[in-house]
């Protein structure tokens, strides 16, 4: 789980440790970042 990134939308989120913002593009998407601390999978987000 990560508590560390900031929700901006439903499938996307930001890394406040990396910066990065990833975001998933389908159900079964997951895609972490790149310090891999935050993930968004499909439509749950964290
Ligand atoms: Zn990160």
């Amino acid at each position: 789980m990560c508590n560390i990134g900031k929700i901006i939308k439903r499938n996307r989120i930001k890394c406040k440790v990396c910066g990065d913002v990833i975001e998933s593009k389908s159900v079964y998407d997951f895609v972490t970042c790149s310090c891999k601390r935050c993930y968004v999978d499909g439509c749950r987000g964290v």
